[in-house]
């Protein structure tokens, strides 16, 4: 079967993980008989340096037509003086909302082999897990074309005060809640709704749009976290959480924090997923954007020292959910696991007192081989 995978490598890290990311889908391709065609998309910084805008119309139109999009990051400093409505992010909200991609899935689990790069002590994590193991899994669905990032905004007339709107209507919050709940039903069937009612309105249509759409998931158990708790909770107790649905504000935030507790923000992948019923859903799947969580790290980038595995995982979800290559999407999951059982690391998820021999320091470049190699000896072997 033939793919077309519109590919925005973006700026800082995102061209360096985005590389092997798709060396290894070619890997998979060719040993499954798939051709992934990439049409390669200009977006953020790289963008303003060449056209001026940080979503030429061309980009959007471009991504529209392929099957699905994967992004490296966007954004960097040189362009942080810019006026808002010209920053590189602006991009990223652009193709979010051009493309219908309103469900954000954010898994977080605890590898056991990265346990030691978790802060969190092993007595901590078993106290909440359900049967008393050091470690959590979780979702986070984060809720990304609406709230905060979308509403008006604007400044006074002196420029000395300024204001951003949260603004969600009943339509938007009931599908991503449905997608936290078909989530929710193939886990641990516990969805928790987090929001901050006590204080916002539009918080408390979050939790009356719950109340009715939680009723046709009766065997899913619905719960209610203010979002301040949940913070505390996700480092306190976060074996208690199955699917997290937030808005995209509490999403954004709570997702990085829950990144640290994995052991690093690179090994975090991301799937946004449009509806099926979209005119842009495709081949039976709905329209799906793929990308690392992590930022365009100008602090690293260009240093061959950024983890690539948060791309290359997300690679495995854009095979799950927007081509329904199940056992492709495993195949990149399990070489994944075998380079880290093996004790091949990036410097982010390395532990700082490794006993001599156990463990090996990769690059960007040589962790992504390590994992191609891997992918290419499982072949071999099957
Ligand atoms: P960041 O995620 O880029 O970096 C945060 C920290 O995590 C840094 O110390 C960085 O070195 C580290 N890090 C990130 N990815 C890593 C990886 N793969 N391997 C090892 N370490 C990694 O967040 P930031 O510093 O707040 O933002 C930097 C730029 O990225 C800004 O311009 C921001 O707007 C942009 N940004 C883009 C996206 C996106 O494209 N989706 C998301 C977040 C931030």
């Amino acid at each position: 079967m033939n793919y077309s995978i519109a590919l925005v490598p973006g700026d800082g890290i995102g061209p360096e993980v985005i590389a092997p990311a798709t060396e290894i889908l070619d890997a998979v391709g060719d040993t499954y008989d798939h051709v992934f065609h990439y049409v390669e998309l200009e977006a953020g910084g790289k963008a303003i340096d060449s056209t001026g805008e940080p979503l030429p119309q061309e980009t959007l139109e471009a991504a529209k037509q392929c099957d699905a999009l994967l992004l490296g990051a966007l954004g960097g400093p040189q362009w942080e003086t810019l006026p808002g409505h010209l920053r590189p992010e602006r991009a990223l909200l652009g193709l979010r909302s051009g493309l219908g991609v309103f469900a954000n899935l954010r898994p977080a689990a605890l590898l056991p082999q990265l346990k030691d790069a978790c802060p969190l002590k092993d007595a901590v994590l078993a106290a909440s897990h359900p049967e008393g193991k050091p470690t959590f899994d979780l979702l986070i669905v984060r809720e990304l074309t609406g709230g905060l990032y979308f509403g008006t905004r604007g400044r006074s007339t002196d420029g000395k005060a300024a204001f951003d709107t949260e603004t969600y209507s009943w339509a938007e919050i009931e599908r991503v809640l449905r997608a936290g709940y078909a989530a929710a039903a193939v886990r641990r069937k516990k969805l928790c709704v987090v929001d901050k009612a006590n204080v916002l309105e539009s918080s408390r249509l979050w939790r009356e749009v719950a109340a009715v759409v939680s009723k046709d998931y009766p065997d899913i158990e619905t719960r209610y976290l203010y979002v301040d708790n949940c913070a505390m909770q996700l480092i306190r107790a976060p074996g208690q959480f199955d699917v997290i649905v937030t808005s995209n504000l509490f999403g954004d935030i709570l997702s990085d924090e829950a990144s640290v507790l994995t052991g690093s923000i690179g090994m975090l992948p991301s799937a946004s997923l449009g509806s099926p019923d979209d005119p842009l859903a495709k081949k039976g799947h709905p329209m799906g954007m793929y990308e690392p969580i992590h930022g365009s790290a100008p602090d690293i980038a260009g240093k061959d020292i950024a983890n690539p595995l948060a791309a290359i995982l997300s690679t495995a979800m854009m095979l799950r959910y927007s081509f329904g290559l199940e056992q492709e999407a495993r195949r990149i999951e399990s070489a994944v696991n075998a380079v880290l059982d093996s004790g091949l690391r990036t410097q982010d998820i390395a532990r700082r007192n490794s006993t001599p021999g156990t463990e090996k320091i990769l690059g960007t470049k040589d962790m992504g081989e390590a994992v191609l190699k891997q992918i290419i000896g499982d072949m071999n072997n099957a």
